[in-house]
């Protein structure tokens, strides 16, 4: 099947927002009046929206998949079919305990909505998510929502994320009334007022600005045309000569500057009372990105030699699966990408992360409403194939002829574990199952088993993602497990240079054991991980038995040589060593190696290494000095104090094994009233005094 549109006409976006800013809301409101202006799949002629729209509140939208594709007509082209948009709308989640998700879907969004409550306006969480899409590059446009609440300020909210995110943000409308008596919108780029009619505000009613607003829309449009001149010669001197710009003009100049994250459109409305939503998707579509108005897609070959691929369907495939899901009705989902080429039904792919050939059975495409199967996928789109066996969220799939390895996303390791035990006999059946399959879905979610006790043990990223995990368990897949209390995920590692040898010798009677060899180990950056190098010289060790002492070497990293946590950041070179002809095995190489490297890491002054947290809370400011004392207490580092209205923002690095059940001490210190985030920020070596406790096993 051809292309139904082209990738100028495709959107890849999300909404990005802080947990009960209206996320949810607002994504139902999308594919409600995106559902409205194109029925997929309906053919029933004539028939009335509004029976449509009955059909659709009962069978209720579902807005649970990772992308879902959804078709939109820019309100300003009147109902004109050739005018229509593909929009992918891609998950993101709520809470920071799952960054990893939130950097996933920034890694295959190419642009987002930025949901804000109108009435507190940027909250901490906001910050930490903006800071990604930086990271990455997004391009946004703020979505000021809520404005009906009472208490909601438009003006406020804008100069909070002027003030807190970034000093380009600028309104292209501004509300018509607040609270109960919030009525519609001004569009400062047209200078037209809009009222949203009809039970769920599907009539828009284009006005002329109302009197008591026209002065402050003229200084806001003033304001407005000045920021987007000056990101444009030609425009900016014609205004000097005093030259209006044309719509088209502003438009077009703000699209690029958007683009370049250069300009921050803002608008506002009331997902909940049907005011807005629907020009902010206009918005989304004249100022976020095509796939089309991307860079070049980087990546390497197999050898590691850079590589790059352009959004075109007629370039070797590059996609990346960014999400694993299971589907009630067809099993295993992999949601992708394209970068580029196209993907087809029945062709075979292969996994370059993994180097496997996979076969491309069923494809489909999630609407709001139905799963639409598809014969093929083109550069820019989403969509998901069944049953894919070898994939795992982050690996890229391409052409088989034509390999490429995308950028990775990288996924943290995890931070904190808990041991989980079935309640029953029945749960433990399903337990190893509910988790293999929750271990796919997210990369930083691991299970692992305590061979000595028997014991299972889950590690995560934070108390609350293990908690959320544990109750999906039940609620998904009716496992009923015990949880124990949670446990740092320390590390170990080497602060100096240092040499050895390792020998394992037995000589006597029989066939006998012969390993050995000689390695040096040196400290590596924080985060690198291991890396190991045969410098072996001259044959004095066979190269049949390389493997065998690498791998030794990896046994004696997962054991530790301080407290028996996993060595990290540690680079290995075997340089020396010997063999005997018949006595030498792969069995006693290994050995050798792993004796080798813990006497090596013995003297390089190894350490014990804990996850450091960033934290960001908010207290009212007669509670400052409680909560600073008690940072203090707890060993972390306070790095900045703002003020916003009458409360403070306390930024602060704090060790994960002081930060146990902080919300319910948080909660006594406060009163209530002060709310923290925390995420994974670096692993840092501990104090002599902590690391004691850690050996001993109090800590
Ligand atoms: P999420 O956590 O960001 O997904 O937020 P939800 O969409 O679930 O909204 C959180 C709460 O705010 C819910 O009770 C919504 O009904 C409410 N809400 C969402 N949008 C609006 C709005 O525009 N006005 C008002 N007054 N409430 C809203």
């Amino acid at each position: 099947m051809p292309r139904q549109y082209p990738i100028e006409k495709t959107r890849d976006i999300g909404v990005v927002a802080h947990i009960d800013a209206g996320k949810t809301t607002t994504s139902e409101r999308i594919l409600f009046y995106t559902g409205v202006s194109h029925k997929i799949g309906e053919v029933h002629e004539g028939e009335a929206i509004m029976d449509w729209m009955e059909q659709e509140r009962e069978r209720g939208i579902t807005i649970t998949s990772a992308a879902t594709t959804c078709f939109w007509t820019p309100t300003y082209a009147h109902g004109d079919k050739s005018k229509e948009y593909r929009i992918n709308l891609i998950d993101t989640p709520g809470h920071i305990d799952f960054t990893v998700e939130v950097k996933r879907s920034l890694r295959v969004l190419d642009g987002a909505v930025v949901v804000f409550d109108g009435v507190s306006g940027v909250e901490p969480q906001s910050e930490t998510n903006w800071r990604y899409a930086d990271e990455y590059n997004v391009p946004r446009i703020c979505f000021i929502n809520k404005m009906d609440r009472m208490g909601a300020s438009f003006e406020n909210s804008f100069q909070s994320i002027r003030e807190r995110l970034n000093p380009n943000a600028i309104a292209i409308q501004m509300p018509i009334g607040a609270e109960s008596a919030f009525e519609g919108v001004v569009d400062l780029l047209r200078m037209k007022a809009y009222h949203f009619e009809g039970e769920r505000g599907e009539k828009i009613i284009e006005l002329e600005i109302p009197e008591n607003l026209a002065k402050e829309a003229k200084e806001r449009r003033h304001e407005l045309i000045e920021k987007i001149v000056e990101q444009d010669d030609k425009l900016m001197s014609e205004y000097l000569e005093g030259k209006e710009p044309s719509l088209e003009d502003l438009k077009r100049v703000l699209r690029k500057a958007t683009l370049a994250v250069k300009l921050i459109p803002v608008l506002t409305g009331s997902s909940l009372k049907n005011k807005g939503v629907q020009l902010m998707l206009d918005a989304a579509i004249d100022f976020l990105p095509s796939p089309a108005d991307m860079p070049p897609t980087k990546g390497i070959s197999f050898k590691g030699d850079p590589m790059e691929r352009h959004p075109i369907d007629s370039e070797p495939l590059a996609a990346l699966a960014f999400k694993i899901a299971a589907d009630p009705f067809v099993g295993s989902l992999t949601y992708f990408r394209v970068y580029s080429g196209t993907i087809k039904k029945g062709s075979y792919i292969l996994n370059s992360t993994k180097d496997k050939k996979e076969r491309i059975g069923r494809m489909v495409r999630m609407h709001a409403n139905q799963r639409e199967e598809v014969d093929e996928i083109y550069a820019g789109d989403l969509g998901a194939i069944v049953g894919l066996k070898d994939t795992t969220t982050g690996d890229s799939l391409c052409d088989p002829e034509n390999p490429i390895i995308l950028e990775k996303i990288v996924f943290p390791t995890p931070v904190i574990s808990i041991k989980i035990e079935p309640k029953t006999k029945a749960d433990q059946e399903k337990m190893g199952i509910a988790l293999r399959r929750l271990g796919e879905e997210d990369p930083t979610f691991k299970v692992s088993g305590d061979a000595e006790t028997g014991e299972t043990i889950i590690a995560g990223m934070g108390e609350l993602h293990l908690d959320v995990l544990v109750e999906r368990m039940k609620r998904e897949f009716g496992v009923e497990s015990n949880v124990g209390r949670p446990q740092v995920a320390y590390r170990e590692t080497i602060r100096q240079e240092a040499d050895a040898e390792g020998k394992y010798i037995k000589q006597s009677g029989g066939r006998g054991q012969y390993g050995h060899v000689r390695l040096k180990v040196e400290p590596l950056v924080g985060g690198t991980g291991f890396e190991f190098v045969n410098a072996i010289k001259g044959g004095s060790i066979p190269q049949e038995f390389i493997p065998a002492i690498e791998k030794g070497v990896r046994e004696a990293l997962d054991k530790g040589v301080v407290a028996g946590y996993t060595v990290t950041d540690v680079k290995v070179t075997l340089y020396d060593g010997s063999f005997h002809e018949v006595d030498s095995s792969e069995a006693a190489f290994k050995i050798a190696a792993s004796m080798a490297f813990q006497e090596a890491a013995k003297r390089a002054k190894p350490i014990i290494l804990e996850p450091i947290m960033k934290v960001q809370i908010i207290v009212p400011a007669n509670f400052m000095g409680d909560v600073t004392g008690d940072l203090n207490s707890k060993r972390g580092k306070i790095e900045a104090m703002n003020d916003r209205l009458n409360n403070k923002i306390i930024d602060a690095k704090v060790p994960l094994s002081e930060m146990f059940g902080y919300a319910t001490g948080l909660r006594s210190m406060s009163q209530g009233r002060g709310s923290f985030n925390m995420e994974f920020d670096h692993y840092e070596g501990v104090p002599n005094s902590v690391s004691q406790l850690i050996i001993e096993g109090k800590k």
